[in-house]
């Protein structure tokens, strides 16, 4: 379970709502018995539960460690131009088992779907897909989900990464295994690598676009030969990224 800081209070820790239900009705747990929480933060916690009130369970902390679910030297944001119908939220729930630590949709010129003005109840779904994957697959962290961008909004925030990649099916100069070689031999600094992946919608990107990418200091790479579906590419780059530090 995850719970806000708010929740844990000295060695305390008081579960209300939702996962108290869950706790309590779902699971049947009571006195004595242990969960694993999660702070959000990076650090996992086992409680030992007391006995129910009518509103809240309380447990004390048993122990604390870091969560085995984070690469903390790892920070990846993954740039997703829209996608049809519901493919975005299966690319946040797969993104967020695959380590993912943010992502941006964003609109672009080939984009079926175009950035309408009210997204936030969608955008309260995505992140609520975000929370349940990374409850199940023992994140540290709730990725965030960001607002929608323009594709020129996603290159004002180049400054925010060490490096940016770009996948871009026209590309038969480099791979992204070459491109993340390339990096490696570069990089020498020992702080969290903070990476941007940007993939194109269902309708790829306009050469336009992927020039202005290329401008702004953005490395585009070929996935291989195969032309692959939007809710794919990403998740290559991601499984990729794993095996790489
Ligand atoms: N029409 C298919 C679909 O409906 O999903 C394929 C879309 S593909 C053009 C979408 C995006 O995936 C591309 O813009 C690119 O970011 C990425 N992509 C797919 N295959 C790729 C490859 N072989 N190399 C680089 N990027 C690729």
């Amino acid at each position: 379970f995850f719970v806000e800081p708010g929740q844990i209070s000295g060695s305390t820790v008081v579960i209300s709502g939702e996962d108290f239900k869950h706790i309590t009705k779902v699971l049947r747990l009571g006195k004595d018995d242990r969960i694993e929480v999660c702070d959000g933060l990076g650090n996992d916690y086992l409680i030992v539960l007391d006995s129910p009130t009518d509103r809240t369970i309380s447990g004390y902390i048993k122990s604390q460690e870091p969560s085995q679910g984070e690469t903390p030297e790892l920070l990846i944001t993954l740039y997703q131009g829209l996608p049809k119908g519901t493919k975005m939220e299966m690319i946040i729930q797969k993104g967020v088992e695959l380590g993912v630590y943010e992502i941006v949709p964003f609109s672009s010129l080939r984009a079926v779907v175009q950035i309408k003005d009210k997204q936030d109840k969608k955008i309260e779904r995505w992140q609520r897909i975000a929370y349940e994957a990374a409850k199940q697959s023992k994140r540290g962290i709730i990725p965030q989900i960001g607002k929608p961008l323009t594709l020129a909004g996603v290159l004002q925030e180049t400054d925010r990464y060490d490096l940016i990649l770009l996948a871009y099916e026209d590309e038969n100069r480099q791979t992204l295994k070459e491109a993340l070689t390339a990096f490696e031999k570069k990089q020498v600094v020992d702080k969290p690598l903070r990476i941007a992946v940007i993939i194109g919608p269902e309708g790829g990107f306009d050469p336009q676009e992927a020039a202005a990418c290329q401008a702004a200091g953005v490395i585009s790479v070929s996935l291989g030969k195969r032309i692959l579906r939007t809710e794919t590419a990403g998740m290559m780059v991601l499984s990729q990224l794993n095996f790489w530090k």
